[in-house]
Order: structure tokens, then sequence, then C-alpha cells
């Protein structure tokens, strides 16, 4: 059996950076509290949690007087409640994420209403609306904004930074078929993820050579479901949280098997699937 990793996978750069600082300063104050989970993965959540970082569920159950902002970010409503409470904030939003939600602020203060292409419950997508001042409304189905009869003329639409590019080009579209004719205009702000767009472009370049594609992540993880979809379409595929999840019979007849796994999946994480897929 061969087993080959994408070329990109694992922790990515934003998340890497709020993990690194998060672990130094739980080092240095002996534990410290996040606002919600730092990631979307159990597995380092539990690793976190055994170095004293305890998870805020909102800001009125902060207990300490220091936060930390996770890679996803926060509106800048929940920013303005935090320093009302005069807590301090370590902020380890992703120059990413940041730049979305910029692009949000300044688009809604030009006067365009903001789309988001995106999970309307995603942390990420909540907090960008908050920087659009809530002059706007996240949607993944075009024909849900095309159904709106107060939409405004003037649209900017951006994108969740962890989306399918392909699928964001597509959104569009859609919205420009069903705007055009309202006198709209229209500006459009491509804000996917750099790493998010290599590790999927990866992960399709393996899984179309391979057997079987096993992407590892939480299944909570908005871009490790991206990447098992972009798999799926391309070969059999599988997505597991970790080595035990691995179902021995779903190996059968496969002598080539592709890996990938979501941003914030642990090298360790990676390792203990490929340990158990060659003990297999
Ligand atoms: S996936 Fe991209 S946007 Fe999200 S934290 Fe990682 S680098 Fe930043």
């Amino acid at each position: 059996m061969i087993v080959e990793k994408a070329g990109t996978l694992g922790f990515c750069f934003g998340v890497k950076r709020a993990i690194n600082i998060v672990r130094q300063v739980a080092q240095e104050q002996g534990g410290i509290e996040t606002l919600g989970p730092l990631v979307h993965n159990q597995q380092v959540l539990q690793e976190l949690a055994g170095i004293g970082v305890r998870i805020a569920k909102d800001v009125a159950d902060i207990k300490g007087n220091t936060v930390v902002i996770s890679a996803h970010g926060i509106g800048q409503q929940v920013e303005k409640e935090i320093r009302a409470q005069n807590i301090q904030m370590i902020d380890t939003t992703c120059p990413f994420v940041r730049r979305l939600q910029l692009a949000a602020r300044k688009l809604a203060e030009s006067g365009f209403f903001v789309i988001i292409y995106g999970a309307s419950d995603h942390t990420e997508v909540k907090a960008t609306l908050g920087w659009a001042n809530n002059r706007g409304i996240a949607a993944l189905d075009a024909g849900l904004i095309a159904r709106m009869d107060d939409l405004p003329r003037w649209l900017g639409i951006l994108s969740q930074t962890t989306r399918v590019p392909a699928q964001f080009t597509e959104f569009v579209r859609n919205i420009i078929d069903a705007t055009f004719t309202r006198d709209s205009e229209l500006r459009v702000i491509d804000t996917i993820c750099h790493d998010i767009r290599k590790r999927q472009a990866d992960a399709l370049e393996l899984a179309k050579k391979v057997d079987l594609m096993l992407v590892i992540g939480d299944r909570e993880s908005a871009n490790t479901n991206r990447l098992a979809e972009l798999c799926a379409t391309a070969t059999s595929t599988h997505l597991l949280e970790t080595a035990a999840d691995i179902q021995p019979s779903c190996l059968e007849g496969q002598s080539y098997i592709g890996i990938t796994a979501g941003a914030s999946t642990s090298e360790r994480t990676i390792d203990e699937v490929i340990t158990r897929l060659e003990a297999l």
C-alpha cells in the first residue's frame, strides 16, 4: 500500500500563530482564557486545556482580566463589550481574516450592502457582519439573495476565507444574473485565504491520482468539510477525526491512499493516522 500526503496539510499559518501565542501566554501566566474555542479541533483543545487554557463561552463568562481572541476574529461590538469591562485582549485574528473584516467595513462605509458567501452561523462570518455594521447578510445560496424584495442596489460581495474559489465564482455569477435587471452596482473582493486555496488545489491534485482519500480534521471545522467535499468530486473520500476512526474494511482493495488534513489538525494526529495505516 502506498500512502501519500498532500503538499499542504495540517496547521495553517494563522492557526499555528494563534496556538504559539496561547501556549506562550499560558506558560508565562499559568493559564489563560480564550473567547470561544481557539480552533475547531477537539484534540488540539484538549491539549490546550492541559496547559490551563479555559474557554469562555461569551464575554459574560470571562473570569479573568485577559482574554485571547481566536484566529476567526470578533465583531467590533463584541470588542467594545470587552473593552467596557476593562478586560485586556490578546488578539490572534489571522491576517487573512483581518483583510476580510476590513473589506467588509470599507464596503459598508462606502454605502454597499455586504453579501458574504459563507455559513451564517460560523464565528468568522458572524464577526465579519459585525465589521460591516450589520449592513449585510451571509448566504451559501445566491437564490436567497435574489429573492430579497428589499435588496439594495449597491452590493459588495465577499467570501468566507475557507470557501472553494470555483464555488465563490459560481455564487457571484448567480448574483449577477439575478440582480443586473435591478440596475445594481456590484463590487466583488476575493477574500479567500491563500493557504486554503493552495491546500484545496494540492488535495484535489492528489485525489485525482489515488484510490482513496482520507481527510483528517474535526467535523465542526469548515475548511476540513470543504476539503472532504472537494476530494469526493475526484475519488472515494473519508473524513476522519483521529486514527481510531479508520475502518479497516474501507481499506480493502485500496493500494494507493492519499492524505490531507484541515488547517486546525495537528501534525501529531496526522502522524497517528499514518502509523495506524501502516500497521493495518
Ligand atoms: S485558514 Fe487561512 S484564514 Fe483561516 S486561520 Fe488559517 S491562514 Fe488564516
